[in-house]
């Protein structure tokens, strides 16, 4: 670890408060290039590390990350305002990601086949690819990041993390725990800043591949401009998630789904339900869903029994403010208006459980990501309707049932214009094992994060075809 050479520093704010956590160094271009030179220079030997060995590193980190359980959730609480209970998740998921990277050596193996012709056999070895870029958001400082340099890394490859300049607290504590579990110097290496930086990775030739995460008009940029440079990139973005309430389904247990997944860490996730879609006429599931949202506990992420906690800037509850205006502009009917809790909890960046009725699919509400405590309500008369609803949308992120119909199901299966799917489930993020598979414009790439998917990402591949006939 260095210290950065430039002068500009950022605030880091507790969401719950505005009070300063800390100030950030903003790196400069020198600092981006002083990191890539050390990872690139950590490469040669950390590419010959025997796969084992950086496994071995994964174990100890592994072991690291259990121990300080509750200490790196209380980070999390604190930069990024999300629940202590949903923080403690969020570690437990990057943990998780660790777990699946301390098996690379059955991961990357290769494929053979002995006898292609007349005693000519192939085989395939798979390698790292150089440096890696990884770009993270702030609503999961510890996931994101995890999603992306330890597999990289047992892959071989060195990484340059840049973190959310909102959230950067927790990237430095990862690198100083990686470090302590054994990870040679240059390794992985953390710069932070905002555009500039980001822009300084992706135009810098000794980047062979960008790993990012974030919204959808950075994604976009991000790809195109890290593509436009020769690299490989898989760029996750933003999210408009659907849940679909059919006639039949338990109305005490979908509301409470869609209350935790649409208010839980202020609905600023990337799977969190911003619009549900009511099949039929069901007033009572309606009824259900307000009172739930007017029972739910709102507070600093650290309160007992806390679900709906700060957004992460006075800017963005500025934003939020703006597309609630817009809902009722645009005549969507304001069933229950979080403004309310603005006034009462001016310290933070409050904003309470906010639901509009009658949303049509034309209105900015139910087509733009607002990232927040808003939650959209649009009718249906039968799924097919629902559905179309979704594939116009040009987000497909995930979606989800609330049925006990198998047909239901199956057409909802087929049919749901979006990568992932829950059958009553609120929140069906993926696990490490399997990708995290955003569809449309909810990721721009061909690898998604994790799984297979992550492997064949970080490495690339070698073909050698063998004659023993001379
Ligand atoms: P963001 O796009 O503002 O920032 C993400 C990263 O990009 C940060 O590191 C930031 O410094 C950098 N950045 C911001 N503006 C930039 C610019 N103009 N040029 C270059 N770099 C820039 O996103 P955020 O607000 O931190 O995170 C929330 C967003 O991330 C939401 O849209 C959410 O849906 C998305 N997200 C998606 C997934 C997924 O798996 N699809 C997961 C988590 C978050």
């Amino acid at each position: 670890m260095v210290d950065s050479i430039g002068e500009k520093s950022k605030q880091v704010l507790n969401p719950a408060t505005n009070e300063t956590l800390v100030n950030v160094p903003i790196s400069t271009k020198d600092d981006v290039a002083s990191a890539v030179r050390a990872a690139k220079e950590a490469f040669h030997s950390w590419k010959n590390t025997p796969v084992p060995k950086r496994a071995r590193i994964m174990f100890t980190f592994h072991h690291l990350l259990t121990k300080n359980h509750e200490k790196l959730a209380k980070l999390i609480v604190q930069e990024n305002g999300k629940a202590y209970k949903e923080a403690y998740g969020e570690v437990q998921r990057g943990i998780e990601c660790v777990e699946f990277a301390a098996g690379a050596p059955s991961l990357m193996m290769g494929e053979t086949l002995s006898g292609i012709a007349e005693e000519i056999d192939s085989e395939m070895f798979r390698y790292p690819l150089g440096v890696v870029g990884g770009i993270t958001p702030f609503n999961f400082p510890m996931m994101v990041p995890l999603w992306m340099f330890p597999l990289a890394v047992a892959c071989g490859n060195t990484f340059v993390l840049k973190p959310s300049e909102r959230t950067p607290i927790l990237a430095n504590r990862l690198a100083e725990l990686f470090s302590e579990a054994g990870a040679p110097a240059g390794v992985l290496n953390v710069v932070h800043g905002a555009h500039d930086v980001v822009n300084g990775l992706l135009e810098h030739e000794d980047i062979a591949a960008i790993s990012f995460v974030g919204s959808q008009p950075v994604a976009k940029y991000v790809y195109e401009r890290a593509a436009a440079e020769g690299k490989r990139v898989q760029a996750l973005s933003g999210a408009k998630n659907h849940h679909f309430v059919m006639p039949d389904a338990d109305i005490e247990k979908a509301a409470q789904h869609i209350i935790a997944s649409a208010f839980g860490s202020a609905g600023q996730r990337c799977m969190a339900c911003s619009a549900v879609v009511i099949i039929g006429e069901n007033d009572e599931f309606i009824r259900v869903l307000r009172q739930k949202a007017n029972e739910l506990i709102i507070g600093s992420g650290m309160d007992e029994d806390v679900l709906l906690t700060p957004v992460i800037r006075q800017e963005h509850m500025e934003k939020v403010v703006g597309y609630i205006e817009k809902g009722i502009h645009e005549g969507a009917t304001l069933i229950r208006d979080g403004r309310k809790e603005m006034d009462e909890m001016p310290k933070g960046n409050f904003i309470g459980p906010t639901i509009f009725d009658h949303v049509t699919p034309e209105m900015t509400i139910a087509k733009d990501e607002i990232f927040a405590p808003v939650l959209s309500l649009l009718r249906a008369k039968d799924l097919a309707e629902g559905l179309e609803n979704l594939r116009k949308s040009r987000f497909g992120n995930g979606a989800t049932i609330y049925t006990k119909d198998a047909k239901a199901i199956r057409q909802f299966r087929e049919d749901a214009d979006a990568g992932m799917l829950g059958i009553n489930v609120g929140v069906p993020a993926t696990m490490a094992f399997f990708p995290f598979s955003g569809w449309k414009n909810s990721f721009y790439g061909d690898l998604h994060v994790n799984g297979k998917d992550g492997i064949n990402f970080f490495t690339r591949k070698k073909m050698i075809t063998s004659r023993f006939d001379f």
